[in-house]
């Protein structure tokens, strides 16, 4: 069995992911879509109850992806009121979005351990959107022997470059004119020679772009999120940007160098 998690709001970069799925579990194997806005990786300012949801549509979706179960289940079911175990990673999750949202991969590690034991895929897909989350979540497996193999699926973007996200129905027009230029920054700088420019080079273009402020810009070893110090090793340049309502996160590959540069 597949399973594909996801907090619903489902979009393009979602259906990408499901019918990888079904090509993974091919015509015997069974695809399973979990949805669950999972109220613990929500900081306590965050829009956990503004976080959108389009049930009706989501069915819809993961229908005609090839979607054999959708596994909807409520916070109550989810959660016992008086819980008291989590599931915590503690390197990888320290930097990036660690650093900036508390207790999220505590929250994401949790849920998907308990999706994991629950629903016993043998394959689970997610995305290189959320780069981290992807490397978070195969450490998990390595390290508490989840029998499952973890499946990354490249980010699906809008014709003009703009990583799909649920969270972008929350930018202005204005806003979501510009928010291309993030990942066209990404690119250019990814393209650097000098590893120590690309750093530069992407802050200087991401801070020209109107409305933005920076909450991270870092090149990170691919695999341990940690700030990349040996170039011959696949690195990640990883953004958070907010821009108006938004907090829009994207990445890309920048590839080995043979030797440090
Ligand atoms: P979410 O519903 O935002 O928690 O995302 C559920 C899964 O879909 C995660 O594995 C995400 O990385 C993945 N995902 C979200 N947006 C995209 C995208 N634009 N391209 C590829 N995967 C995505």
């Amino acid at each position: 069995m597949v399973l594909v998690p996801t907090m619903g709001a489902l979009h393009d970069g979602h259906a990408a992911l499901v019918r990888r799925a079904r090509k993974l579990a091919g015509k015997r194997g069974n695809v399973v879509v979990s949805i669950f806005v999972n109220p613990i990786q929500f900081g306590p300012k965050e829009d956990y109850s503004k976080y959108p949801r389009s049930p009706s549509q989501d069915l819809e979706i993961c229908g005609a992806c090839g979607a054999d179960l959708v596994f909807r289940p409520s916070a109550e079911q989810m959660y016992h009121e008086s819980r008291s175990v989590f599931v915590d990673e503690s390197s990888l999750s320290q930097r990036l979005c660690g650093a900036s949202r508390p207790g999220h991969f505590r929250g994401v590690c949790t849920v998907v351990a308990k999706l994991f034991l629950i629903l016993r895929p043998d394959v689970a897909v997610f995305g290189e959107k959320d780069w981290q989350q992807l490397a978070i979540i195969r450490r998990m497996v390595r390290d508490l022997d989840f029998p499952i193999r973890i499946v990354g699926h490249p980010t699906i973007r809008e014709r003009d470059g703009l990583a799909i996200s649920s969270r972008n129905k929350y930018l202005t027009p204005e806003e979501r004119a510009v928010a291309p230029d993030i990942y066209a920054a990404l690119r250019k700088a990814a393209a650097g020679g000098r590893v120590m420019d690309i750093l530069n080079a992407g802050r200087r273009m991401i801070e020209k772009i109107s409305g933005a402020r920076i909450d991270y810009l870092e090149l990170v070893d691919a695999e341990t999120i940690q700030p990349a110090k040996d170039f011959r090793r696949p690195m990640r340049l990883a953004v958070a940007v907010f821009l108006g309502k938004a907090r829009l996160i994207d990445n890309i590959l920048v590839p080995p160098r043979p030797q440090n540069l």
